[in-house]
């Protein structure tokens, strides 16, 4: 026993010496793990900001209100980690902490789609008040896919087609099944082997809505409308072009899309004057050369004419079953020789990554590409040399956390890749991508799933939100005011708010 002790000594040191020198080391240690953990904050997305004290007090009030979301959810027994958007909807809308992010400016929504972000409740309840507007009650056949809605003249409706407004009188239960056949849940986190599938039939349902003139304003109007009442200042929409019409004239020309919406803008701005709005020609990327070579054109013809409102170009669709953004290289080297025949440049705003596979290698043409924006770039992150070059062209990844979930990407929310690209310094924004599918409008949804599941802080938060004006395609006299209106905005709100 004695031997034990002495060896002890001999090794350790007497108890009080040893103190002594653990606390140096102790100090030198510390030192070390705090200097690590500056170097690691450092290169955060966010590291240049510093907020103020009024900024602090808010910051520690939604800290402490995010606790409160988890405590809450324990004892209600509500897994949140494991609940898809749709689950948690309650939760968000009943927690005092979404009342404070609906009221946070929100800057700009820089990624949704035309045909994706207005109230599919309100698009139910405008379409029925049109005599003319008609729903599909027969199994999928052909052209048509049971719940389809569309207009038609009295006398050349298609077999399968009933008035929706007699359908919905007579139908008691059928306005909620048509909500339903218009969101895509993802309940229990599995409700579906193909997301995309049924994402897809949710667009088809509406499609023929849209390119009714009538109804056409009527929803982006509406649609604007609640962006704004949801603070945000300005959107871009990856819109696909198609020809208007109406039963009385026919077919419009194709480019009477783009007066009507600069009509609907000059509404929304008599109540928000500060309201922009940019559109993203966007095509598919299933199509050949040939046809994207002809939709570039279109989009060069349309900028040209209307510089001021569109933006650059995109191509959509599921990246899995789509072409890969490199087979289009043909279209991507003679944009430079197009954009000397019409005199305006074409920036690119691609989707790409969005996707969890690494054989999906889209966003390496990313870097490559004069394309300042990304679409998702969920898989971003297996690719570490690309990620650094994108870091260092200060390209954006616009982020938009419920989509990636209700499509399948993501299931706990906690492992969504943006924490990555932040935390490594690339620069994002939040999106919404396609509300109205997933159930939902504004922007406030996605900020309170980033705030609660990544714990972000209020320095992240307004880094999201000033990045996605000082990263959008408003020109620079119009960014340098959307900048003023935001600080006002944000002022205004920490003071309110903290
Ligand atoms: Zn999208």
């Amino acid at each position: 026993m004695m031997r034990k002790y002495f060896t002890y000594i001999l090794l350790l040191g007497f108890p009080l010496l040893g103190a002594q020198n653990k606390e140096n080391q102790n100090s030198g240690y510390q030192k070390n793990w705090a200097s690590l953990e500056q170097e690691n904050e450092n290169l955060a997305f966010d590291a240049d900001l510093k907020l103020s004290d009024a900024e602090k007090a808010l910051d520690q009030k939604m800290s402490e209100l995010r606790q409160q979301v988890i405590r809450d959810a324990k004892e209600k027994k509500i897994p949140l980690n494991n609940l898809s958007f749709s689950e948690i909807k309650p939760m968000i809308e009943s927690s005092q902490l979404f009342n404070i992010i609906r009221t946070m400016p929100k800057g700009g929504l820089l990624h949704t789609h035309s045909g994706g972000f207005t109230d599919v409740k309100w698009v139910i309840e405008a379409a029925r008040k049109y005599k003319e507007c008609y729903v599909y009650d027969q199994k999928d056949h052909g052209d048509y896919i049971y719940g389809q809605l569309a207009f038609f003249e009295k006398g050349k409706v298609p077999g399968g087609f009933v008035n929706l407004d007699q359908k919905l009188i007579s139908t008691p239960g059928f306005e909620k099944e048509l909500q339903d056949l218009l969101i895509l849940k993802r309940d229990n986190l599995c409700s579906y082997t193909d997301y995309w599938i049924e994402f897809e039939k949710r667009f088809q349902r509406i499609n023929l809505l849209l390119p009714y003139r009538p109804f056409f304003k009527e929803y982006y109007l509406k649609g604007f409308q609640d962006l704004a009442k949801d603070h945000v200042q300005h959107v871009e929409v990856r819109y696909i072009f198609g020809d208007l019409y109406d039963f009385q004239h026919g077919k419009y020309p194709s480019k009477t899309a783009i007066t009507d919406l600069q009509d609907v803008v000059k509404q929304i701005r008599k109540t928000n004057p500060q309201f922009t709005l940019k559109l993203i020609y966007s095509s598919f990327k299933f199509l050949g050369q040939d046809e994207v070579e002809k939709q570039l054109e279109t989009a060069f013809e349309f900028k040209k004419e209307y510089p001021d409102l569109i933006s650059g170009f995109d191509l959509v669709a599921d990246e899995a079953t789509g072409k890969r953004i490199n087979y289009f290289q043909g279209n991507w080297v003679r944009l430079k020789e197009l954009s000397k025949k019409y005199g305006v440049e074409m920036p690119l705003f691609l989707h790409a990554g969005e996707s969890n596979s690494v054989s999906n290698k889209n966003v390496l043409d990313i870097a490559l590409l004069n394309n300042q924006r990304i679409g998702h770039g969920l898989n971003l992150m297996y690719f570490p040399k690309t990620m650094e070059l994108i870091r260092h062209q200060n390209k954006l990844v616009e982020v938009s956390p419920i989509s990636n979930q209700v499509l399948g990407y993501v299931s706990d929310l906690r492992n969504h890749p943006a924490r990555v690209l932040l935390s490594n310094g690339v620069q994002c924004s939040i999106s919404s991508d396609d509300p109205s599918v997933y159930g939902y409008e504004g922007l406030s949804y996605d900020f309170w799933v980033a705030f609660v599941y990544w714990e972000l802080d209020v320095k992240a938060l307004k880094k999201l939100v000033f990045n996605s004006i000082n990263y959008s395609s408003l020109n620079a006299g119009e960014k340098k005011q959307a900048v003023e209106y935001l600080n006002k905005q944000w002022a205004a709100f920490i003071q309110k708010a903290k």
